[in-house]
């Protein structure tokens, strides 16, 4: 089920007042608009009426892609992330006014910035999985480290490049450089995954990000 309220934005640029869309719950399947708009980045985007200042709004959303078996949800405080892990914990989930069960299999997901749900949403809308992207991902940032000695990494994201496959890095001095990302890599990442002895089909961790990936490699002996 989607849900979704309308909010008066006032334009920081002119004052005028523009009417925008504000998620609640974001079904895949159900509301394909939606889910389009968040895969290319513009959901949290609205254009003010009078001036066309583009404004971004910032809100906690649950995006549901029940066809991959996949939830994330973006909370937009830290105190909110144990609460929602409760929720996730119990395996039922505040979709609208009614607590639906979820089963076991089901990917759930908190995420505290828009661009890693964009992120999470573009994985799981391949057929993929968050912890073998996130596996690589830290391969490739320290790929791209050792290109660039003495700096850091401010980000990396993956997404699509044509039919295949990228990650996009970005680092504190201000270096960007991509790198492709074939189906075989991900097949190599997943293989290493299960040689740690996890397994995808086992789902009791929300967050997986670039310190769940740093744990892993620890476990290998990798720093
Ligand atoms: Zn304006």
């Amino acid at each position: 089920m989607s849900l979704h309220d309308e909010v008066k934005v006032r334009c920081k640029k002119c004052g005028g007042e523009t009417t925008a869309e504000c998620w609640t719950s974001l079904d895949s399947n159900i509301d394909t608009d939606g889910r389009d708009r968040l895969l290319n980045g513009t959901l949290f985007t609205v254009a003010c009426n009078k001036c066309g200042n583009e404004m971004n709004l910032c809100y906690p959303i649950l995006y549901n892609d029940m066809k991959h078996r996949a939830m994330v949800w973006l909370v937009t405080k830290k105190e909110e992330i144990e609460k929602t892990a409760l929720y996730f914990k119990e395996s039922k989930v505040k979709i609208g006014k009614e607590n639906q069960k979820i089963s076991e299999d089901y990917r759930q997901r908190i995420v505290t910035d828009q661009n890693h749900l964009r992120e999470k949403a573009i994985i799981f809308d391949n057929g993929l999985d968050d912890r073998i992207i996130e596996l690589a991902k830290f391969a490739f940032a320290g790929m791209a480290l050792g290109k660039c000695p003495g700096d850091k990494i401010a980000d990396i994201f993956f997404a699509k490049n044509g039919d295949g496959f990228r990650f996009e890095i970005y680092t504190q001095k201000g270096n960007a450089m991509t790198g492709e990302f074939s189906k075989k890599m991900y097949d190599d990442f997943l293989s290493l995954y299960m040689k740690s002895g996890r397994s995808l089909s086992v789902n009791n961790e929300y967050i997986i990000d670039q310190a769940w990936a740093a744990d892993i490699f620890k476990d290998f002996g990798i720093k």
